[in-house]
């Protein structure tokens, strides 16, 4: 953002006094004589889903994506949508399969990109019509999924590795046949 949102004047990266009121940050701020505006530049909130489906996990690789990178299904909420409503939305619009939602697995601070992932496990039905966003979808078993080569896709790997080693385990659920 380079220009003030309320009166277009050119903004400045200035001093501002922090939350705690001690240090402050530096963040773009508008100069304007009586304006005030700053470009807090909060983190995004992003629905992530981590589908089970048929007994299975999928992942998926995002149509921008190279090959052989896939991750869980995520998306930006709307406005006057609630996190529950975003994730199961964005399971339809990306997979064209029905869920619900099993467990919140919490939420994982996505700092490069200034985003914080709101993780939640959802078991879906139907069948699988990928979306635009979508290039790819791969079914994994459990084991598949410990064994899985997230590479950079650390916060996925974190988020995945929590729910084998916890919800996952205690509901009992993808037991391997
Ligand atoms: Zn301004």
């Amino acid at each position: 953002m380079n220009f003030c949102p309320e009166c277009a004047s050119a903004l400045q990266l200035k001093r501002v006094d922090g939350v705690d009121g001690v240090d402050g940050v530096e963040r773009k701020a508008c100069v304007a004589p009586g304006c005030g505006f700053v470009h807090w530049d909060n983190p995004v909130p992003v629905v992530a889903a981590l589908i089970e489906y048929q007994g299975k996990i999928v992942l998926a690789r995002n149509a921008h994506w190279p090959e052989g990178m896939f991750s869980l299904v995520t998306g930006y909420l709307e406005r006057n949508e609630t996190a529950k409503h975003a994730v199961l939305r964005e399971v339809k619009e990306e997979l064209g399969l029905d869920g619900t939602v099993r467990d919140f697995l919490g939420c994982y601070s996505f700092f490069e990109k200034n985003q914080i992932l709101l993780a939640h496990w959802v078991v879906a039905t139907g069948e699988i019509t990928i979306g635009s966003e979508i290039a790819e979808v791969r079914l994994v078993s459990r084991d598949e999924l410990k064994r899985w080569p997230f590479g950079p896709l650390a916060i996925t790997s974190a988020l995945v590795k929590h729910w084998l080693e916890t919800a996952c385990g205690e509901a009992g659920a993808l037991k391997n046949p």
